[in-house]
């Protein structure tokens, strides 16, 4: 996100295609549209991905992810929000991955990974924690008060979603939506549980909020008409009624979240529109419909392949039919529910396995991807250090023949005129003074000429006790008194610092590059005059 704000670049043809994707996506999802929404968010995420734009396609992912939760299909969501978090660590977009964390949540939850899904709310919190955010904390909150209702924890349940509630102020419609249908949905829980255990007065005070609460979050659903949510929240309000004591307006409004829900194929929430209707006509005393109507739920629940919701329906027919003293049938139905449960576990278990694989290959690529950065870094470095070597001169970092070869030819402001150094009697100086003695020399030399020529000019060394000079923009009376002073420099130095008795002088060959001319007959002129001065005496500056 911070990316794309601070480069104002323009953006892609590829990223324009994925925002206005994601658009559709998002409307779509805000309508309750799940299947054409995901598919729209898919294309975006892979369109967004092979545009190397992580941003476009972590937001892509996530709203899959939200969609696929809404149609059962909790395995690909797992997956796709796990991909957002490869993304986004990649681009150390912490709140983002708090984000998605909030989402991974919830279908890890629905696959009975309750456990892993705390985890992920753990890891969520902390980040939320450190950055300071309200708002992802919030969500933080509100997860994980969910999957603590999701394992029968309805007490704790109720703390995070009541802590929460207290934070949702200033957020948006979907925030508020949210989190008072989740405190309305635990309710129905928590009132049952706070009147078996005697506790009528903190029952009746909780279902007085509660039906506040989802009052609300009915209006907030049909302002955004959104269906699902009216269908989710309906489902709750009507549970909430019958506890209350107002049948009727209760079982109106399961049916009508039923009828919402069969409309646009939300599956689950179908299925458990039947069971609560059912259990609704369980607390009128009509258990020969309530039975009726469980078995109606049953069968769709297996069709579904939904078997949480089957165990919970044969646990609640076990009771009807022990109600009507059918004990036959409710031992039949204890049984079965014993068996989905048994059966829930190696569910949750596989299903544990094939996320761990998902990750794992993740993983895999992940690593695979920051193994080809890093050789290619390498690779990158390598090649820098073999272009180096091959134009510098380790002895004194200056351009080697090489070098100069290569940025003679680009000097080509004005007038250029190449001239040749080399070391007076350099010979003498290694043998009196030793080799090591001769290499300082040569590095200090070529420190005089580097720093006595302007920042345009080239200093090469050519090879031995030789330097090659490119003076840019001089004629050859310049180049001759630019040499002088060289020479005069060098001369000057205080040789005997380095070694008492030493001193060094260069002589110069000079020679112009004649407009358009050939380097390599100039460079054969200035060698020429290099032993002109030579024979002359040396220490000296010979041009022509
Ligand atoms: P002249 O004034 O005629 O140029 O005499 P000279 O002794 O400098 O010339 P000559 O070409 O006979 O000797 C060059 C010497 O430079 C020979 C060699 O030992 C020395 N030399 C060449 N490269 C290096 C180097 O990298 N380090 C050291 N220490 N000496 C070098
Ligand atoms: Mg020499
Ligand atoms: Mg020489």
């Amino acid at each position: 996100m911070t990316g794309s704000a601070l480069v104002e670049a323009p953006r892609s043809a590829a990223a324009v295609q994925v925002a206005a994707l994601l658009d559709q996506a998002e409307a779509r999802r805000l309508a309750g549209d799940y299947r054409a929404g995901s598919e729209l968010a898919r294309q975006a995420a892979e369109l967004a991905g092979s545009a190397g734009d992580g941003d476009g396609q972590a937001r892509a992912l996530r709203s899959m992810a939200n969609q696929l939760l809404r149609l059962g299909e909790q395995e690909a969501a797992v997956a796709a929000c796990r991909e957002a978090v490869a993304v986004l660590e990649r681009r150390g977009d912490e709140a983002a991955i708090c984000e998605v964390l909030t989402s991974l949540a919830m279908p890890l939850n629905e696959l009975g990974m309750h456990e892993e899904a705390l985890e992920e709310l753990a890891r969520g919190r902390q980040i939320a924690q450190r950055l300071g955010d309200r708002n992802l904390l919030y969500w933080v909150h509100n997860r994980t008060g969910v999957v603590h209702g999701s394992m029968g924890n309805h007490e704790l349940s109720t703390e995070y979603l009541m802590r929460a509630l207290t934070m949702v102020e200033g957020m948006d419609a979907e925030a508020r939506f949210c989190i008072l249908n989740n405190v309305g949905d635990n309710a129905v829980h928590q009132v049952g549980k706070l009147r078996a255990a005697g506790v009528d007065a903190r029952a009746q005070a909780m279902l007085h909020d509660a039906l506040g609460y989802v009052d609300e979050a009915l209006r907030l659903a049909r302002a955004a008409g959104n269906p699902f949510r009216e269908a989710i929240c309906l489902d709750n309000f009507g549970m909430l009624r019958a506890l209350d004591g107002d049948f009727e307006a209760a079982e109106r409004m399961i049916d009508n979240s039923r009828a919402i829900a069969a409309i646009h194929g939300y599956r689950s929430l179908e299925s458990g529109a039947l069971q609560h209707q059912a259990r609704v006509r369980l607390m009128r005393g009509e258990c020969a419909a309530a039975i009726e109507g469980l078995l109606a739920a049953l069968d769709r629940a297996m069709e579904a392949g939904e078997r949480p919701m089957a165990m919970e329906i044969h646990r609640e027919l076990s009771e009807a039919y022990e109600l009507v003293g059918d004990f036959a049938a409710a031992l039949r139905h204890y049984r079965a529910y014993h068996g989905l449960e048994r059966a829930a576990h190696n569910d949750v278990a596989a299903a544990r396995a094939r996320v761990a694989v998902h990750q794992f290959e993740l993983d895999n690529a992940r690593l695979e991807a920051e193994l080809a950065r890093v050789r290619s870094a390498e690779l990158e470095e390598a090649s820098v250090s073999w272009q180096r070597q091959a134009t510098e001169d380790s002895l004194t970092g200056l351009p080697n023949r090489r070098g100069a070869e290569l940025r003679l030819p680009e000097m080509t402001g004005g007038p250029l005129c190449v001239a040749i150094a080399d070391v007076d009697l350099f010979k003498g100086v290694n043998d009196r003074f030793g080799h090591f003695v001769g290499d300082e020399v040569l590095r200090r030399l070529a420190a005089v000429l580097r720093d006595n020529v302007r920042e345009l000019d080239l200093v090469a060394r050519l090879g031995g006790e030789e330097f090659l000079l490119g003076l840019d923009g001089a004629d050859l009376a310049d180049a001759r008194a630019r040499c002088e002073l060289l020479r005069a420099q060098v001369a000057a130095y205080p040789w005997d610092k380095l070694e008492p008795g030493l001193t060094v002088t260069i002589s110069f060959g000079v020679a112009a590059v004649a407009p358009g001319g050939d380097l390599d007959d100039a460079m054969a002129r200035a060698d020429q005059r290099l032993y002109e001065a030579k024979r002359a005496g040396r220490n000296r500056v010979a041009a022509g």
